[in-house]
């Protein structure tokens, strides 16, 4: 159940991957937050350096496993603007970190690239659950899904 807090979150991944478009990165964007509510961390793609693993969700994964103890972990929610792909949902489950809520799916991501002729990327979008069984995940949230798809428009789209 997605309520009006973690709609803020969302928003706020939404605005932090268009600060990844904007920097000439991909669009994705990620919000780690603690079980009282406070943003611990917050981090959009980079990869444009030319290290395609630096997604904010791996780079939260790694930040909470330097700063959290299990159990913060455990009680944590990972926001993102898009969801995990299995090297980040794998990071996020060897952390073991807690709840996942996504605006826009893996699913929805690779249709997309489809539709503006972008080849897929290299690895295979599972589905986070297929990745991490067990965990608590929610998403896509219609309309927020659609500015995502617009970002990645004008990322991907020629
Ligand atoms: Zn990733």
């Amino acid at each position: 159940m997605i309520d009006e807090t973690d709609m803020q979150h969302l928003r706020r991944c939404v605005a932090l991957a268009e600060e990844a478009l904007e920097a000439g990165d991909e669009p994705f964007g990620s919000v780690l937050v603690g079980a009282d509510g406070t943003v611990l961390a917050e981090d959009h793609n980079r990869v444009a350096g030319g290290d395609s693993t630096r997604h904010p969700e791996f780079a939260l994964a790694r930040w909470a496993a330097e700063h959290l103890t299990p159990e913060q972990r455990a009680a944590a929610t990972v926001y993102t603007s898009g969801e995990h792909c299995p090297m980040c949902a794998a990071a996020h489950g060897w952390v073991g970190l807690g709840r996942i809520v996504y605006a826009s799916s893996a699913a929805q991501f690779v249709g997309w690239l489809e539709e503006f002729g972008t080849p897929p990327p290299p690895v295979r979008p599972l589905p986070i659950r297929e990745v991490v069984p067990g965990l608590e995940v929610e998403g896509p949230v219609p309309g927020l899904d659609q500015q995502v798809r617009e970002l990645h428009r004008r990322k991907y789209a020629a």
